[in-house]
């Protein structure tokens, strides 16, 4: 029997949607992305890339592109808050390389995008911008665009719509919105160069690393971004936002405020800080299932598992459901397989994405945040005794 191709819909460009793409696109199918947003682009901010996902990127071709915009972290650094004592060093190089065969990089998140956004298009993925999905016929499968008269059909219809998803409610039948985490977080980006000559700060760009501060209910993380040239901050602390209110321009005085009794450095950095907004952190309840019942829906990335970015693996496991997807469905040999494929495809992910989630969650609360005290001064005598014999 031949291999048949199918029409895949997928509702939404953001990474994990874009990731989808590119993976089923290479299996040879047909590919229709539905992006409500007017023109294509991400959030102002570095990510995390994994070698869980190089390991993917790698094999899709695009490693090298990523790497040329990319910084590679020579150590993930873990400091206390009060002094930046170092508790751990963990050597990324050759770590990564050694156990898991990739590198861990990390990128501004509109290089990242513009790579995926690229690749999709060479290998023939349309993007419809300004499609505001509003609502789907799960039995046809058929998606609702906003100011469309026709619904557009597919064989299968994968929602990749973030945390808020149309998709996911439409999917329960009700309203699901995200989970309150109790966490906000800070994004800031400053220039390198404005590092350099600072004595209390040129250390932190002499050499590329991931740096953390730990302290009560809060934590930082730092990294070179754009060979070299931006330094990226993201700060997680209590959320204290509006109620119905999810992102804010921040107040510099309430931010320096929280960290007035932590490490130096760390205030010298953030007072580089000229311009800010706080975002909520929300994460998801497990769903019951990703699938329709149809066999013909399916959902993935931060619309299906969104998590606490503690373990920076939001985007990573959005492109890991990808790259399941396209390898389902590379041999495909009949429509009527699709059901099947896609509860193999929940049956692989889900468990895997709902440890990331709760490991998430449970970072923070039990490593990461931990008030001065018993738990504290173990966690840090566990850290110091790791760090003096690592492997
Ligand atoms: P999104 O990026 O939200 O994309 C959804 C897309 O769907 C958007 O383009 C949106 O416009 C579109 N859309 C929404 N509704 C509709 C509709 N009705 N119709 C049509 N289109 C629609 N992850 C990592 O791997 N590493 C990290 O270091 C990392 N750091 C993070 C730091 C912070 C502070 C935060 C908040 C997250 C972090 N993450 C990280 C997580 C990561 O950003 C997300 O998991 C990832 O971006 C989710 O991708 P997605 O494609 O599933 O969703």
């Amino acid at each position: 029997m031949g291999k048949v191709q199918l029409h895949v819909g997928i509702i939404g460009a953001g990474l994990g949607g874009l990731a989808a793409a590119i993976s089923i696109a290479r299996a040879g199918h047909k590919v229709t992305i539905l992006e409500q947003a007017p023109a294509l682009g991400e959030v102002g901010a570095g990510i995390q890339i994994p070698p869980n996902s190089t390991r993917i990127l790698s094999r899709w071709g695009l490693l090298p592109a990523i790497e040329k915009v990319s910084v590679r972290p020579q150590n993930f650094i873990l400091r206390s808050y009060r002094d930046g004592r170092i508790l751990s060093t963990q050597a990324l190089i050759p770590h990564c390389e050694s156990v898991y065969g990739y590198p861990y990089l990390h990128i501004h998140r509109a290089d990242y995008h513009k790579i995926l956004v690229d690749e999709a298009e060479r290998l023939g993925v349309e993007i419809r911008l300004g499609s505001i999905v509003t609502d789907i016929d799960f039995e046809l499968p058929a998606v609702h665009i906003k100011n469309c008269p026709e619904p557009f059909t597919a064989n299968l219809i994968i929602g990749a719509d973030g945390l808020k998803s149309v998709c996911r409610e439409a999917l329960l039948g009700r309203p699901d919105p995200p989970h309150l985490t109790g966490d906000l977080a800070y994004r800031i980006i400053v220039p390198a160069d404005s590092m350099k000559s600072h004595p209390l700060l040129r250390d932190l760009v002499a050499v590329p690393n991931i740096n953390y501060w730990m302290g009560p209910d809060s934590h930082v993380v730092s990294y070179l971004l754009q060979g070299g040239n931006l330094y990226n901050i993201v700060i997680a602390c209590p959320d204290n936002l509006p109620e119905l209110v999810n992102q804010q321009k921040a107040d510099l005085d309430e931010m320096h405020a929280l960290f007035q009794n932590w490490d130096p450095q760390l205030r010298a950095l953030l007072e580089l800080c000229k311009d800010t907004s706080k975002w909520r952190l929300q994460n998801s309840r497990e769903m019951p299932s990703w699938n329709h019942p149809s066999g013909r829906f399916t959902l993935l990335g931060d619309a299906c598992h969104a998590t606490l970015p503690y373990l920076a693996q939001g985007a990573a496991q959005a492109v890991e459901d990808g790259a399941v997807l396209g390898h389902l469905f590379e041999k495909i040999e009949s429509r009527s397989q699709v059901p099947d494929l896609l509860v193999i495809y929940e049956s692989v992910r889900k468990p895997r994405t709902t440890r990331v989630v709760n490991g998430s969650s449970q970072l923070g609360r039990e490593i990461f945040h931990l008030h001065d005290g018993p738990r504290q001064r173990e966690r840090d005598r566990q850290l110091l005794a790791w760090q003096a014999d690592p492997f």
